[in-house]
């Protein structure tokens, strides 16, 4: 017998009731246990509110505009029918992410309202939060992979080890589940299963690494566009984003630079690409390589228009060799062997300060980010930010006013974490969105704002709570790009709180003008087409 949806949705509705982690996971294996096989990978991804794998090029681009413009309260008609079942609304929302094109609005409304039309208010509450990706019942992918764990009798460990590497959640749980550890063994490091990347930490500045004594490191660029993940073998050539997913099509001079560069070998190689000017080969900023993401269909023109390059820093496959635990200088004497004719990240080796500054300002007056240091002996952790990498970077400040907040999910369900920042328009007196975000605050301050946001509340909706635009934060950002998405025109790259500036009045934030003053400023450095 299929398992009806709304078994999923009672599932869900307990999880939020309950805070205690030990009693959620237990509900959730043996809810994975009592599943058919074939409900396993769609129920996992249906729980954790993320409707698809990461590896998964299907995203559900809904809002909830959207869902307000269908009759979402409709009466259930189908009640004595058929009753929804997990893999019929796995297939709706399939169904739903492959709309595109003309009149992609009306299908899409017709489609959403059959599925509305066939649930009830319960199965309903929780499809309108699986669309919108907050569950708000404390179950992310990391609680998940615990309940796998046990639901299979497996080590915790392993399961969240492949899933670093791996990125369909659902699939590991259907493996495991199914077929224990021999299952398992099918998912295997090979060329075309996309494996997320190894990030850094951050580390504030070179004084706070030198507080201690430090050994030789790797010191190299740090390049502002997309990491890739480049695979090769035979003469079939794909790149993986960070979130795992297909973008060859955007890049064919680079799978085409692969080709020809490595012809006899198999392998996964890490990197990142920029785009770069024409006649001087000057960085671009980040929001112009970005155009050629969106038009799949003008990639030739674009091509011409918004030239690239890759730097190659790392390698994690060579023929049938895995080197995650080969440590780092190995593999970069590995990726210079292989990768002759390719360019490999600008790096010196070095434990001086003074050498480590000046290679830092000579990144940023090329126009780069910044740096990364990397431990000489350190193994590559898939998935994993760990200090054996840390990245440098310099940050643009700015006073801003929180105007508006949503609701958290997950460990943030009943905080308003997600802040709306507004800059100032002196003339009129007037606040204008620039940004959001959801970072650089503690546990403590998050409980705090919540309880203050709420005491100068304008109006609120499901998820956003509007307030007077009375509390100044410090904002550090990476760049402003030029949005049509706010009114103001502008908007900040990567924001997060460094201050809460209680000392501030909101008259005193930055304003529009000095905003895209700091805008042209950018150029200062980077090229601009
Ligand atoms: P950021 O926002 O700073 O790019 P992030 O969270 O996207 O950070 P991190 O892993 O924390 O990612 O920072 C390292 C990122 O910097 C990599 O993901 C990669 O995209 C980019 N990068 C640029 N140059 C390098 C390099 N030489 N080595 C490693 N990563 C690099």
């Amino acid at each position: 017998m299929p398992t009806s949806f709304l078994n999923l949705a009672k599932l869900c509705d307990k999880l939020e009731k309950i805070s205690k982690t030990k009693e959620k996971i237990a509900l959730l294996s043996n809810f994975l246990r009592s599943l058919n096989p074939y409900e396993i990978e769609p129920a996992v991804f249906l729980i954790i509110g993320t409707p698809f794998a990461e590896s998964d090029s299907q995203t559900l681009d809904i809002s909830w505009r959207s869902i307000l413009e269908t009759n979402y309260t409709a009466k259930q008609t189908t009640l004595f029918n058929q009753p929804l079942t997990i893999r019929a609304v796995h297939e709706y929302f399939s169904k739903l992410a492959q709309i595109s094109g003309s009149g992609a609005r009306k299908k899409r409304k017709r489609l959403l309202e059959m599925l509305f039309r066939e649930s009830s208010p319960l199965e309903r509450k929780f499809l309108v939060r699986m669309i919108l990706g907050e569950m708000r019942h404390g179950v992310a992918k990391g609680l998940m992979i615990k309940a796998i764990a046990e639901a299979a009798h497996l080590d915790y460990s392993l399961i969240k080890r492949l899933s670093a590497i791996y990125g369909n959640i659902g699939e590991i749980a259907r493996l495991a589940l199914v077929g224990g550890e021999e299952g398992l063994s099918k998912i295997e490091v090979a060329p075309f299963t996309p494996i997320k990347p190894m990030l850094a930490e951050n580390l504030d500045s070179l004084d706070e690494l030198f507080k201690k004594p430090v050994s030789p490191m790797a010191i190299e660029y740090k390049y502002d566009g997309v990491r890739v993940q480049i695979h090769k073998k035979a003469d079939k050539v794909h790149i993986y984003s960070r979130r795992l997913k297909d973008i060859t099509s955007s890049f064919p001079e680079i799978a085409d630079l692969i080709k020809k560069t490595i012809p006899n070998h198999s392998c996964i190689l890490d990197g990142e690409i920029i785009a770069i000017r024409r006649n001087d080969q000057r960085p671009l900023p980040f929001q112009e390589l970005m155009r050629r993401f969106k038009r799949i269909h003008e990639v030739q023109r674009l091509r011409q228009e918004i030239p690239v390059q890759l730097y190659l820093f790392d390698i994690l496959l060579l023929d049938d060799k895995i080197l995650f635990d080969y440590p780092y200088q190995e593999r970069w004497n590995i990726l210079a062997t292989i990768c002759k004719g390719l360019t490999l990240a600008y790096r010196i080796i070095s434990s001086e300060k003074e050498e480590i500054t000046r290679f830092y300002q000579a990144a940023l007056a090329a126009g780069h980010e910044g740096i990364l240091l990397k431990k000489l002996n350190s193994p590559y952790s898939p998935g994993e930010r760990k200090k054996e990498w840390l990245k440098l970077k310099e940050a643009i400040h700015a006073d801003l006013v929180i105007i508006a907040a949503d609701w958290g999910s997950g460990r943030r369900t009943g905080w308003l974490s997600n802040y709306h920042l507004a800059a100032l328009d002196p003339l009129k007196g007037t606040f204008h969105e620039v940004g959001k975000t959801f970072k650089g605050l503690t546990d403590e301050e998050f409980q705090d704002m919540t309880a203050n946001l709420q005491k100068i509340k304008t109006y609120e909706t499901q998820y956003t709570v509007y307030v007077k635009p009375q509390i100044v934060v410090e904002v550090a950002f990476n760049e402003i790009q030029k949005s049509p998405q706010y009114p103001a025109g502008y908007a900040l790259r990567f924001a997060r709180i460094k201050r809460i500036r209680l000392d501030k009045d909101p008259s005193e934030v930055t304003s529009l003008d000095e905003i895209a003053y700091l805008y042209e400023r950018q150029f200062e450095k980077k090229a601009r087409i």
